[in-house]
């Protein structure tokens, strides 16, 4: 806290300052023409010498101001810097109100002449037109008024013979309250002046915080809708996978064709409709005769082409209202919706030639299979396991009686 108290103190020396240098190369410059006109008035009143001396000192002074200021102002604006400039100022300033102050001791005429009130308005003047450049910084403004007043008092009260005690006092009381009257306008001044400064220091800060958090603002409204977007993708994948999650939990991984639990949904599904419009179904429950001869005598991958080549061959014999699947092992169960016994029948015997009749597998043409078949029909009294038993029941018989052939057991039997 305190550091930051100070951090804002050297940036209002440093503003004061700046300001202080773009007014004084003005003054400073002005003044020089205002020395010629001194020196040139005095010319033939007094020795020329000290008009000379005084000249060239007062020039050298307000070269000095000029060249301070230049070569100062590059230094970094750390704050020793900062309070050598100013100080700086101050020294040359006193120096400078001393050289004014000395025009009442090196441009003396000893009475009350021209001269005599032409310097009052000189001083008046410079003490005056000071004020508006030099009380941007108060004690370089003090520095300046008091060295001269302190000396043209002295001058005043020491060196005017000439002078009544009654005019002595006059002058000196008006020396004295045009000072001090002079230091409450530069105390005012240099006040006001800061306040300025230091509204200016704070809308600038302002500005920038608000520039800085508009900018935070929109680097955090970016990072939002990357987030978003990338939740989103993220979303999009979870749903993908889980539909595909859904479709593999459905599907037999060998065949590609329905599992045993989509098998079951089908089935619920088809009582259901059938509940409610009497629509019949019947099911083809097939078994591959002798398999396990298959894997014995081809090895178990042969196995699994013919497991895939009867699935190929079962779905071709099939409509596209039928649903078919893999019950188990070599085991495959067909949904036939809207039909009776008869038709099942019949469908199950085209199903039973189309496996005999050619060779499934292409590289062994000598491998055919053939395959046994339990054909049910539902009825109003059958669940799915009264319906699956008695299809699986024929297909228990169809294996008894040599396998190779149809057997439908109809709800009535
Ligand atoms: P049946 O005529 O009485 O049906 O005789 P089967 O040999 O066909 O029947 P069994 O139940 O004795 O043998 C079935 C074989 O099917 C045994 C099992 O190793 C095989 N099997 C089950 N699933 C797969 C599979 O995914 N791939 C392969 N290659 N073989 C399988
Ligand atoms: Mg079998
Ligand atoms: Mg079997």
């Amino acid at each position: 806290m305190r550091k930051l108290a100070e951090m804002l103190n050297t940036r209002l020396l440093a503003a004061q300052v700046n300001e202080l240098a773009q007014r004084e190369r003005i003054t400073a410059t002005l003044s020089i023409a205002a020395i010629a006109m001194i020196g040139w008035v005095h010319w033939d009143a007094v020795a020329r010498l000290p008009i000379v001396a005084w000249s060239i000192y007062m020039s050298a002074v307000q070269i000095m101001r000029i060249a301070a200021i230049g070569i100062l102002s590059r230094r970094s604006p750390a704050t020793h810097n900062v309070l050598l400039r100013r100080n700086s100022q101050i020294v040359i300033n006193v120096l400078n109100g001393l050289g004014w102050g000395a025009i009442w001791f090196v441009l003396d005429t000893g009475r009350i002449d021209f001269l005599f009130m032409f310097k009052f308005g000189a001083i008046a003047g410079t003490t005056g037109i000071a004020l508006n450049s030099l009380s941007v910084i108060l004690p370089v403004y003090l520095g300046f008024l008091l060295s001269q007043m302190g000396l043209m008092t002295l001058y005043l009260l020491g060196s005017t013979p000439f002078l009544t005690p009654h005019q002595q006092a006059a002058f000196v009381t008006g020396t004295v309250v045009y000072t001090i009257v002079l230091c409450a306008i530069a105390r005012s001044t240099a006040r006001l002046t800061k306040q300025a400064m230091m509204h200016e220091m704070e809308r600038e800060a302002a500005l920038i915080e608000a520039k800085e958090s508009h900018l935070r603002e929109l680097d955090l409204r970016k990072s939002l809708q990357a987030q978003s977007r990338q939740i989103e993708e993220a979303n999009q994948k979870l749903n993908a996978a889980n539909e595909s999650l859904q479709v593999l939990a459905r599907q037999d991984a060998l065949t590609g064709v329905a599992n045993r639990r989509h098998l079951v949904e089908e089935l619920e599904r088809n009582f259901q409709t059938f509940h409610r419009y009497a629509n019949q179904f019947s099911l083809i429950l097939l078994d591959i005769d002798h398999f396990k001869r298959i894997n014995d005598v081809y090895g178990h991958h042969t196995g699994d082409l013919v497991l895939k080549a009867t699935t190929a061959r079962i779905l071709a014999g099939l409509r596209e209202i039928d649903r078919m699947g893999r019950w188990g092992g070599e085991e495959f169960l067909c949904i036939l919706p809207n039909t009776g016994l008869e038709e099942a029948l019949a469908c199950a015997e085209r199903l039973r030639r189309d496996l005999a009749s050619a060779a499934l597998v292409d590289s062994l043409p000598a491998l055919s299979v053939t395959a046994s078949f339990g054909v049910a029909t539902c009825s109003q009294d059958d669940s799915i396991d009264t319906l699956m038993g008695r299809a699986d029941k024929a297909l228990y018989e169809a294996k008894e009686k040599g396998r190779n052939r149809i057997v439908g057991i109809s709800a009535l039997d």
